[in-house]
């Protein structure tokens, strides 16, 4: 049995920069990070264990300390505003991926476009894009596409976590509806989420069998990359860390490919790496590995 690891993987450059500045020395006990700063566990557990704070948007009444931070995700003018004049001193961290996407958003509209964002209406980063736009819609699939009735002029951008094949299939079916006079489609999906779908593809090519996916169940990219896995007719598990993992998932598997999402720390991903394996040594003798080294944080952005 053998084991491959995707070549890109793990904790974008976004997401490490607003870690790393939650983590300095100089907010120890002195921060609050409104919204989820990463979809991790273990990195909000590491966060908590450093004395930062973590509230939702509705519950900036709650902030005790002085220094307050956006996150990756990035957030509306209106909240950062909401903040400055409630006396904190706001440190941003979104990422410039995100605020590329707010500028293209904002862009597409002043040239007279319906804004429309292929997403999760609920994800933050879409949140903060709404919060910006004085009309738009959020279309997660045809489903939404009622939304665009009595538009004729579409401009669209997406959650940067996307797929670009679910997206401009997306745009295709825009596209297609019969009242659309003219769609413009700006590409915002951020690179190292491509990296990260393209190093699938790579292991795929390599004819894993099986798939671990690492990364916080509640991290929309990690799911992405499973279900990548899944529409190429390979088996994929999402795990959050070694305890989600079972040793039957193996069993006739004679390949084994590993990934993490953009929020997956390297720790993690390494502790997830070395069971699998132990595991397979345990199977079939010495895994035979594969693959280069994943590519870090600092060298993917
Ligand atoms: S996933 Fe992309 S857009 Fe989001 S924080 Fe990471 S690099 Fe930035």
């Amino acid at each position: 049995m053998k084991l491959s690891l995707a070549t890109a993987m793990g904790t974008c450059f976004g997401v490490q920069d607003a870690i790393d500045l939650a983590l300095s020395p100089e907010f120890k006990d002195r921060l609050t990070v409104v919204g989820q700063l990463v979809h991790n566990p273990q990195t909000v557990e590491r966060l908590r264990a450093n004395g930062v704070a973590i509230v939702e948007r509705h519950e900036i009444d709650h902030i005790t300390t002085q220094a307050v931070m956006i996150t990756a995700h990035g957030a509306a003018d209106t909240t950062r505003l909401d903040l400055q004049q409630r006396g904190f001193t706001v440190y941003d961290a979104t990422c410039p991926l995100v605020m590329r996407l707010h500028k293209l958003a904002r862009y597409l509209e002043r040239k007279g476009y319906f804004p429309v964002i292929v997403g999760q209406a609920n994800h933050v980063e879409v949140q903060g894009v709404l919060g910006n736009l004085s009309r738009s819609a959020v279309i997660a699939g045809p489903q939404d596409f009622h939304k665009l009735e009595g538009e004729t002029r579409i401009g669209v951008v997406s959650q940067t976590t996307n797929r670009l094949q679910k997206v401009e299939q997306v745009v295709a079916g825009i596209q297609a509806l019969p009242w659309i006079e003219e769609v413009r489609f700006v590409d915002t999906i951020c690179q190292p989420v491509k990296d990260r779908q393209q190093a699938i593809g790579d292991l795929l090519q390599l004819g894993i069998d099986l798939g671990i996916v690492i990364g916080g169940k509640n991290s929309a990219n990690t799911r992405k990359l499973k279900e990548l896995m899944i529409d190429r007719g390979v088996e994929a598990h999402h795990v959050e860390s070694i305890a989600d993992i079972d040793e039957e998932w193996f069993c006739d598997k004679e390949h084994v490919g590993i990934t993490a999402g953009t929020s997956t720390p390297q720790d993690v991903i390494e502790e997830v790496s070395e069971y699998v394996r132990q595991l397979i040594a345990k199977r079939s003798g010495p895994a035979k590995h594969t693959s280069h080294d994943p590519i870090t944080p600092s060298a993917s952005s």
